[in-house]
């Protein structure tokens, strides 16, 4: 499976906002970008000039990649699909990435962080509807059960991760239940219940030249 191999504090630093890919790390004063609020690289502290219409799609498209934690062809894959839904291109390609199990995992206060979500599905930690998924991409719908597999409910990881999600809060559109170590998709959230800042209407402008 390809995947995003470099530093992802770098992601953060080259949108200049802070996109949460560290888990608990990006509340505290250690966050990359606090510490150096310009782009990585050699001209990183360079006077940015001003980017073209293109730019602004292409940078939005990228950014909302990033959040996700989503390779160019599967996310443009996740756009057509979108389009192809009932509704608005840009809500349902938002209803569909947040559907997908490694954000409702992150959501739900399994994992830190969508990477590390991704990680812990492979590794097989987790149930949908009482069955073994090991797909971190596999769209899930209203009614569908999340649970943590019996033999990972022990695992510090996931222990440290559910204390720490006390924070984030999780999100109203979800059930979560600490004592069955299990969370129900209660619906697709609705465009105002999500507070990451995607103008999506850019990315559609971005994949419709
Ligand atoms: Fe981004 Fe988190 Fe790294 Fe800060 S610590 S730059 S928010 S990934």
């Amino acid at each position: 499976m390809a995947r995003y191999t470099k530093s992802v504090c770098r992601q953060c630093r080259r949108e200049g906002l802070k996109l949460f890919l560290k888990g608990d790390r990006c509340y505290t004063e250690k966050c990359a970008l606090e510490r150096r609020e310009y782009a990585p690289g050699q001209h990183g502290q360079l006077r940015k000039t001003k980017p073209t219409e293109f730019g602004v799609q292409l940078r939005e498209k990228q950014k909302v990649r990033e959040i996700y934690g989503i390779l160019e062809k599967q996310f443009r894959k996740t756009f057509y699909k979108a389009e192809r839904l009932q509704g608005i291109a840009g809500d349902n390609l938002i209803k569909l990435l947040e559907s997908r199990l490694d954000n409702l995992i992150y959501r739900l206060g399994f994992a830190n962080s969508r990477r590390e979500a991704r990680l812990l599905v492979t590794q097989k930690h987790f149930m949908v509807n009482n069955k073994k998924v090991n797909i971190p991409s596999a769209f899930l719908k209203p009614g569908d059960v999340i649970s943590v597999r019996e033999k990972s409910q022990k695992m510090a990881r996931i222990l440290g991760a559910v204390d720490a999600a006390q924070r984030r809060g999780i999100p109203e559109w979800l059930d979560f239940d600490r004592e069955k170590f299990s969370g129900v998709v209660r619906s697709l959230p609705s465009r105002d219940q999500i507070t990451t800042p995607i103008n999506e209407n850019l990315i559609v402008e971005y994949y419709s030249k």
